[in-house]
């Protein structure tokens, strides 16, 4: 497995790989790798022969105030979990190599974005879909593959996707999560023990949603006011939002009649978590 750290290099690496016919599938990450990271890239060794693990922690994915600095970072840790993953290469730029002083450009999904995290992180998704964008041009994927983690972010992948006209496959992965239900997330290196328990609570109140809803609860209402009563019994937690929308649009539901999605954003001490479930509706 090879580290590369320059966007030419890696370009030309992309080019030889094409030229050969080979497919290549990309993973982004941000690093502080974890099981779920993992999860993605053996998912992506079915999808091609050559897998790229991208390690950048994005500067303009995180707002002013956010924890961009503070950000877990591992490099010599996550290189050897990529390598027993099976990845063929580690693009690891500098942030002066993706974005020199010169940099101006964005690419921005106007609706998809606009709720639920675009409501507290404005500047968030643009962040998103523009590394993404140069990590498209760059690795030149044939597939890349994405967690449901963040369910809004594939969602605003696939738009961006869809509406460029790019002709790369997206592959989502459903969430992975610790044996207790805690969905994977390098921020969770940030709680401490009693936090880590506050944080389960997300988990727990999506599956109390799921259980009343398989048991005929229909009402949005009934199910967010359950969920909120689960998140607000803990001090330390304060919620972003609890929403439940339609997974295609992500516009508000108040009627659960068909797959719902259940999303959730929270605050544990200064930590933001997001979790999400989509809750279905029993037809038998
Ligand atoms: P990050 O390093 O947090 O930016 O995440 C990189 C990729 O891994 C994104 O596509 C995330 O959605 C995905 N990911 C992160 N955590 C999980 C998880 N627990 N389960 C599935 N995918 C995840």
């Amino acid at each position: 497995m090879r580290i590369i750290e320059r966007i030419s290099e890696m370009q030309h690496q992309a080019a030889v790989w094409r030229s050969g016919g080979r497919r290549i599938v990309l993973v982004p990450t941000m690093g502080y790798l974890h099981e779920g990271h993992l999860t993605l890239m053996r998912e992506a060794r079915k999808h091609g022969d050559e897998v790229v693990v991208s390690i950048f922690v994005n500067p303009t994915q995180f707002g002013p105030g956010e924890d961009f600095e503070r950000y877990p970072r591992d490099m010599s840790r996550d290189v050897t979990l990529a390598r027993e993953a099976g990845v063929s290469m580690v693009f690891a730029p500098p942030v002066n190599e993706m974005y020199p002083e010169s940099y101006q450009t964005f690419v921005e999904v106007t609706e998809v974005t606009r709720p639920l995290c675009g409501q507290s992180r404005p500047t968030h998704f643009r962040g998103v879909t523009t590394v993404v964008m140069k990590l498209f041009n760059i690795v030149k994927p044939h597939a890349a593959v994405f967690g449901e983690k963040d369910f809004q972010q594939l969602m605003a992948i696939r738009r961006m996707v869809s509406d460029l006209n790019l002709d790369i496959e997206v592959i989502g992965h459903p969430i992975v999560r610790e044996s207790d239900g805690l969905a994977m997330s390098s921020r969770n290196a940030y709680l401490d023990s009693g936090q880590r328990e506050i944080a389960l609570s997300l988990s727990r109140s999506l599956a109390e949603a799921e259980r009343l809803v398989e048991s005929g609860e229909r009402h949005g209402k009934i199910v967010l006011g359950k969920v909120e009563e689960r998140l607000k019994g803990n001090g330390e937690l304060r919620i972003d939002y609890a929403k439940l929308c339609n997974p295609e649009t992500l516009q508000d539901v108040t009627e659960i009649r068909g797959p719902t999605l259940l999303a959730l954003a929270a605050f544990v001490g200064k930590t933001r978590l997001i979790d999400n479930k989509v809750l279905h509706v029993r037809t038998d």
